[in-house]
């Protein structure tokens, strides 16, 4: 019997349901959803206004390193009485005057905003705009805010304001639940400058002051934190992504003239990620206005709408960045505590794009990768204290195991199904140029797997850690054939899960024979029965990686002799698995030297149960967003693995291209 939904995976592969399997599932769990408002760094925003539109008209001078601007917000009443609006603003800023029409209506400066007293109230449905002008010199918060610096060219002033950091250079509601409808953007700065920003550039005017004015209008929705301004004296080119057969629309990027020709090198392949994510997830959001790239001096890359600020061109961080614009820019996480919706969707999108441009081995190279340190995240995925930056944004968690969370979950429903069920998220007119919670995205899921999918956003979106399995097994002959005993045992270092359910994949194989069998494990420890018309030799668990584990014996059958078998992928790029083979208990180092014979990294240096192990081996990963920490810079060329056990002195060589 198979439940609904579900799929074989490959030719050779079946499914085994437990022979007292009670097919228990959970629903769908609200522990771990906290309330935003008890943390300080996250506006609440004025819960009565609804905002529709922004107008930031900024006077930037380099020079003195200050902003000057008028702020225009327009928005509707969603109160039923309202008698103040409070907007954010940080302490950094002055506040010059507010005006409500021809009014001017009594302000009050809070810490980290003001609160405007409406001079009548007004009720729900009305209109209001405001008009804040204000200068001073922008904090830099977060990852940055508003910075001014300069260039090789000359004077190099950026943004990035996730994602509390738009408040600290304009006023405004600073939450992402509420998106403008649109924003025009003015900037002002020194002649011979550009500007790059949301939307399409509808002009540029010389003042003839030595100041010029460039406009840019957004007509998507749009995040606070999305809206961007990043001013050099830019070198340009554009590509074109070709839509249709009359379509199509500009990919235009800012570079630091001497990086030219390093950017024209990689960007123009972001045409091609266009059309793969455009296949897989749905027309390009903001197909009336441009994509485009800002080269910003922040180190990594911040997806801001239409227009991403990078500060490098790697192509992981390039698709990275291009799949923000569906998952993030399109449909932006409702709070904050749901980012792994932008994030691990990014991260994920990056082996996609491997997988559809360069095959299934480039995707399990980078998952893989991915996996391996996404068993270092703390905490749940849900992030349930975003007071923190650089917690909330810590790459093991929302990124890494945000994408294995999808790797995982595509295994549980199937490709079909799974890519179904993304590309209907994507499309999703609840969701689409507005906001999604995780609890959304998991209703688009369950509509299509037909059945709850409580059980794998619980544990692993809302609960900690991941399973280690250990698995036990005997042959007997039955007849022609062979039953094997097999007991799957788990721990997981947690009561949030104490154990995880998942289908998992078990593997036996003998001389020139191999049967996959699929298991629903939702019992700790889980006795399953599988029939064979071979006698295996060994059995592992998982061997494709579909779930985010270790495995601690793969079986009773052991190893005679040490072995250290060839890593693989090899070459590779990115990581790398290296299996070891120890006869028993003791003690193990496991390194990696340069052709100098110098230890680079020790993956093991302890004592070792007997049994097969694997280990991974990161040269380093590509810097892409904020809060990511950047690897040891590890080149390209030939390594070596020694494993050294018991007078036993083994070596490999590896080729890693960077
Ligand atoms: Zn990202």
């Amino acid at each position: 019997m198979k439940p609904p939904g579900w799929t074989l995976i490959a030719a050779g592969v079946f499914w085994v349901l437990p022979s007292t399997a009670s097919g228990t599932e959970e629903g769908c769990s609200t522990a771990g959803r906290f309330s935003s408002s008890r943390n300080a760094s996250a506006s609440i925003g004025d819960p009565g206004i609804d905002v529709s539109y922004y107008r930031l008209d900024l006077h930037v001078d380099h020079v003195n390193g200050t902003l000057r601007g008028d702020v225009r917000v327009a928005a509707s009443v969603v109160a039923d009485t309202l008698h103040a609006v409070t907007l954010d603003l940080s302490a950094s800023m002055t506040v010059d005057s507010v005006r409500l029409g021809q009014t001017r209506p009594v302000f009050v400066r809070l810490p980290t905003g003001f609160t405007v007293q409406l001079p009548t109230p007004h009720t729900r449905g009305e209109h209001l705009t405001l008009d804040i002008a204000y200068h001073g010199a922008p904090a830099s918060t977060g990852f940055g805010s508003f910075v001014f610096s300069s260039a090789l060219e000359g004077p190099w002033v950026w943004s990035l304001s996730q994602p509390y950091g738009a408040r600290d250079w304009w006023p405004c509601k600073d939450h992402p639940l509420d998106k403008a409808d649109s924003v025009d953007i003015l900037v002002t700065c020194a002649s011979g400058l550009k500007v790059g920003s949301n939307g399409r550039l509808v002009s540029v005017r010389d003042n003839g002051d030595g100041t010029t004015t460039h406009t840019w209008t957004e007509r998507y929705p749009i995040a606070t934190y999305l809206v961007s301004v990043a001013i050099a004296p830019y070198a340009e080119f554009s590509n074109w992504f070709k839509y249709g057969p009359q379509d199509s629309m500009e990919v235009l990027n800012y570079v630091l003239p001497h990086h030219l020709e390093l950017a024209q090198s990689t960007l123009p392949r972001t045409v091609d990620m266009l059309e793969v994510f455009s296949r897989l997830y749905g027309p390009y959001p903001f197909l009336n206005e441009k994509y485009g790239h800002s080269e910003f001096g922040r180190g990594g890359a911040m997806e801001h709408q239409t227009m991403t600020s990078t500060t490098t061109f790697d192509e992981d961080v390039i698709a990275h960045e291009l799949a923000h614009q569906w998952f993030g820019d399109l449909i932006t996480c409702r709070t904050w505590q749901d980012l792994w919706l932008n994030e691990g969707f990014a991260t994920y999108s990056e082996s996609l794009y491997r997988e559809a441009r360069y095959g299934g081995d480039q995707y399990r190279a980078l998952i893989r990768n991915r996996m391996h340190d996404a068993m270092n995240a703390r905490g749940s995925l849900f992030v349930q204290d975003t007071s923190s930056v650089p917690e909330l944004f810590a790459r093991s968690r929302v990124y890494s195991k945000g994408a294995s969370v999808l790797h995982m979950l595509r295994h549980v429903m199937g490709d079909t199904l799974f890519f179904k069920a993304i590309r209907a998220y994507a499309g999703d007119p609840r969701f689409r140029y507005g906001t999604a919670s995780t609890s959304d995205f998991q209703s688009v899921c369950e509509s299509y797997y037909g059945r709850s999918l409580g059980f794998f956003f619980t544990q692993w979106v809302y609960g900690e850690n991941y399973p280690r399995y250990t698995l036990r097994w005997t042959a007997q002959t039955e007849g022609t054939s062979f039953l094997i005993d097999a007991m799957l045992e788990q721990e997981t270092g947690t009561t949030n899960p104490s154990a995880f359910v998942m289908p998992v994949d078990l593997r036996f194989s003998a001389a020139g024979q191999e049967t996959t069998v699929v298991v629903w494990n939702s019992q700790n420890p889980e006795q399953f029965t599988v029939p064979l018309p071979f006698r295996p030799e060994r059995a592992e668990v998982d061997p494709d990686q579909w779930i985010l584990r270790e495995v601690i014996d793969p079986g009773p059958v052991l190893p005679t002799t040490a072995a250290l078998a060839q890593n693989f992928p090899n070459p590779f790029n990115n990581g790398t698995s290296i299996r070891i083979q120890i006869p028993h208990r003791t003690h193990v180092t496991l390194s990696v030297h340069n052709v100098l014979g110098q230890r680079i990294e020790t993956l093991v240096d302890g004592v070792v149960d007997p049994g097969t192990h694997e280990y991974q081996w990161t040269p380093g990963v590509a810097l892409q967003d904020p809060g990511t920490v950047p690897d040891r810079p590890v080149a390209s060329g030939v390594y070596y693995c020694r494993l050294a056990t018991d007078g036993a002195f083994l070596t490999r060589s590896m080729i890693f291209i960077r």
